[in-house]
């Protein structure tokens, strides 16, 4: 018997392959988790970089579209409304590859917030800015 061919952590008679995981066909007792179990991984799966930028860019684009359809009411919303949705979105997928915890990870997640919104409201100025400028030629 090699060293390899499981046995049964209760009755130590040998496992036959493919038994490993379920319970012991002798003495019926569950056998140990299988040796090597995937790890947990914290932060699953990779930042989706495209997307966040679609997300971070979409108040700016929606203020400079809106603008140039003559709205009041969507640059306004787009701004503030738009914005916030955003720099939320996007600051949960940075810190969702930020390895930190506790108080330092909820600091952390309300300066990248709060960097974002403020990046956001200002890309939201400049589309608003570029969409009268070069639409409507008022600056
Ligand atoms: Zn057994």
């Amino acid at each position: 018997m090699s060293p390899e061919e499981p046995t049964c952590p209760h009755c130590a008679r040998p496992l036959l392959v493919g038994e490993v995981g379920s319970d012991c066909p002798f003495c019926h007792q569950a056998l140990a988790a299988p040796a090597n179990p995937p790890p947990v991984v914290l932060n699953a799966g990779k930042t989706n970089w495209p997307l966040f930028f679609v997300i971070f860019f979409t108040p700016a684009i929606g203020n400079f579209i809106s603008v140039a359809f003559n709205s009041l009411i969507f640059p306004i919303l787009f701004t503030l409304v738009g914005g916030i949705c955003s720099a939320i979105v996007c600051s949960r997928m940075i810190m969702a590859r930020v390895q930190a915890a506790g108080m330092k990870r909820q600091f952390l997640s309300l300066v990248i917030l709060l960097g974002l919104f403020a990046l956001t409201f200002f890309l939201s100025f400049l589309g608003c800015a570029s969409g009268a400028g070069i639409l409507h030629g008022r600056f």
